[in-house]
């Protein structure tokens, strides 16, 4: 059964289009140091081609405000139009101000009403930030992190809080709080001049039950776009499965328009893994596809090596490789699906139900690996060269089913 979206506005970005019924924009944070211009441009490169439809830039000084017009021009002169985000705290009404080919630059304005000034500064900061937004015909998201939280606004719900004959506890009076300030500050951005189609939200937390709760209490009250992701979701596998365990839950409710995974990269690991664990949700909830998926079981005592999880590994890697590529030469090409198996107990099933699927033979099983293709077995592969033999009938059958 199709997921029926909440529904919300369309937002354009740059060229790209989120809300409404616009399929779920993946976007990417680069962790580079802006005014650093060749990195930054390299990081984008590389998190706009592992499929990153938006990409956020800290603007934190002179030196990155400056630097933003040069990483544009960049990465258009290699034809890459990107929309970039400007990630600004604190000093963005000044930045923006002292620097216009900045503005101009950046497809959208991020805002985080918690730092943006302090007491009486802190309207008149914001509404600049928000004149500059509709000045230049720039969207903008109100980023609301319980992190930075507006301790005024916090401060004033927990006093109104505590007046109750029957408190809500605290975490409740968070989340509420995050949820008004992401509504009072867009109430606010609309009075100033921007209109529905420029706003897009978000109230980022970093557990998951109180991002679920956040979100639908959200999703209740606006019919703005809503940016998901859970912050700070940690490392490696703790922060790939809080993620996805928070976000599928509000995708299968239809809540959110764009999302980013917050993951700390490990040491010298890759940027563009929150991109890639991004896809992998929006495609295991069928949302969207964006790379041939590999089914491979998961091995066991049939299993007599780990060829088929080297096998596995390469077919994926190759994908994931080539979509760039493919994804302007073959239509379609990202539905398609590729099982590779341990063995014959499922190996025959599996492999018939993908598009082509291979069975490797396991422990005490003939050393032959069947090939099938839309359900039908075409070759047996054996010897020496099975892995590169099933990655050219791979090639084959795409080029054969997908070429434009
Ligand atoms: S297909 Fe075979 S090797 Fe793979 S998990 Fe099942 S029984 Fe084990």
């Amino acid at each position: 059964m199709a997921i029926q979206r909440h529904p919300t506005q369309a937002v354009q970005v740059g060229s790209v289009f989120l809300g409404a019924q616009y399929p779920i924009v993946v976007q990417s944070m680069t962790n580079t140091d802006t005014a650093d211009v060749l990195r930054t441009v390299a990081q984008i490169i590389e998190l706009h081609r592992a499929g990153s439809e938006l990409v956020r830039i800290t603007v934190n000084n002179d030196a990155a405000a400056a630097a933003v017009p040069e990483i544009q021009e960049r990465l258009l002169r290699i034809g890459l139009d990107v929309p970039l985000v400007g990630d600004f705290h604190f000093n963005g009404h000044k930045l923006l101000e002292k620097f216009p080919a900045c503005a101009e630059a950046l497809a959208k304005f991020r805002i985080n009403p918690g730092n943006v000034g302090r007491g009486k500064k802190k309207d008149e900061q914001f509404a600049k930030m928000i004149e500059f937004a509709c000045h230049y015909q720039k969207p903008v998201r109100i980023g609301v992190n319980w992190g930075s939280l507006d301790q005024e606004l916090l401060a004033a719900q927990l006093d109104e809080n505590a007046q109750r004959s029957d408190p809500l506890p605290l975490p409740q009076v968070t989340r509420d709080a995050l949820v008004e300030s992401a509504i009072s500050s867009a109430e606010r951005a609309m009075t100033l001049g921007l209109g529905k189609h420029q706003l897009v939200l978000s109230c980022k937390m970093s557990g998951v039950q109180d991002l679920i709760k956040v979100y639908q209490a959200l999703a209740k009250k606006t019919d703005l776009a809503l940016h998901l992701g859970l912050t700070e979701a940690g490392m490696g596998s703790k922060g790939i499965v809080a993620s996805t365990a928070a976000l599928a839950v509000l995708l299968q409710q239809g809540i959110g328009d764009t999302i980013r995974i917050s993951l700390t990269p490990e040491p010298g690991g890759a940027r563009t893994q929150e991109v890639v664990v991004a896809q992998e949700i929006l495609q295991a909830l069928e949302l969207r596809a964006f790379t041939p998926a590999v089914v491979s079981c998961p091995g066991c005592g049939r299993t007599s090596s780990d060829y088929f999880q080297h096998l596995a590994a390469q077919i994926q890697g190759y994908l994931r490789e080539k979509m760039p590529e493919w994804r302007n030469q073959y239509a379609g090409v990202e539905n398609l699906t590729v099982a590779v198996m341990g063995c014959v107990v499922n190996g025959p099933g599996e492999s018939k139900q993908a598009d082509i699927g291979i069975s490797l033979p396991g422990t005490g099983e003939r050393p032959v690996a069947p090939v099938y293709i839309e359900g039908e077995r075409v070759v047996t592969l054996k010897g020496e060269h099975i892995a590169a033999e099933f990655q050219a009938l791979v090639s084959d059958y795409i080029e054969r089913r997908f070429a434009r």
